[in-house]
């Protein structure tokens, strides 16, 4: 077993490294993703060997459903070349590069971070991320609710004052 502390490193085959970068960068595992690893509770080894998961554009086909930053569900409704059509849980449908949505930074239009928009009948501004749950401030324009809301949250409100939604 190998001894994390020392600056020299041993790995769980005996071979000794100058530092827990220089193993890391030997077994193609960035120290990074190994740090995490570890921080998860992975053993020693499972951090070091596991292969890094890459996903390819390719397994972006019709009916791939992913979750969007601000925590709404998305599906793929067809794709053309490099981009695709979604259409998140509120209806919305818009396009988006395919390796976007690989690296998860395909964007609801209307619940961007930066910048003030209008979603399901709320004036809306992001708030912050917990858990991986996206918050919202925001503000009711039917009945001038002022409340930290999610999105799904926000789908609900609006549901109570027969705003459509148009999907599912
Ligand atoms: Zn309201």
């Amino acid at each position: 077993m190998a001894s994390e502390t020392k600056r020299k490193v041993v790995d769980c085959f005996g071979k000794e490294y100058s530092s827990l970068k220089a193993m890391c960068e030997a077994y193609h595992i960035s120290y990074g993703t190994y740090c995490k690893r570890r921080y998860r509770g992975k053993t020693f080894e499972e951090a070091l060997t596991v292969p890094v998961k890459k996903y390819s554009p390719s397994i972006i086909v019709s009916g791939y459903k992913f979750v969007l930053p601000c925590g709404l569900n998305a599906e793929v409704i067809s794709v053309k070349g490099k981009s695709a059509l979604i259409r998140a849980e509120d209806g919305k449908e818009w396009r988006s590069n395919k390796s976007n949505i690989i690296k998860g930074e395909t964007g609801h239009p209307d619940l961007r971070r930066n910048r003030k928009s209008t979603f399901m009948g709320f004036e809306t501004q992001f708030s912050a991320s917990i858990n991986n749950k996206a918050f919202y401030e925001c503000r009711c324009l039917k009945c001038g609710a002022y409340e930290v809301f999610t999105p799904q949250q926000m789908i609900e409100h609006a549901r109570e004052h027969n705003i459509q939604v148009t999907s599912q």
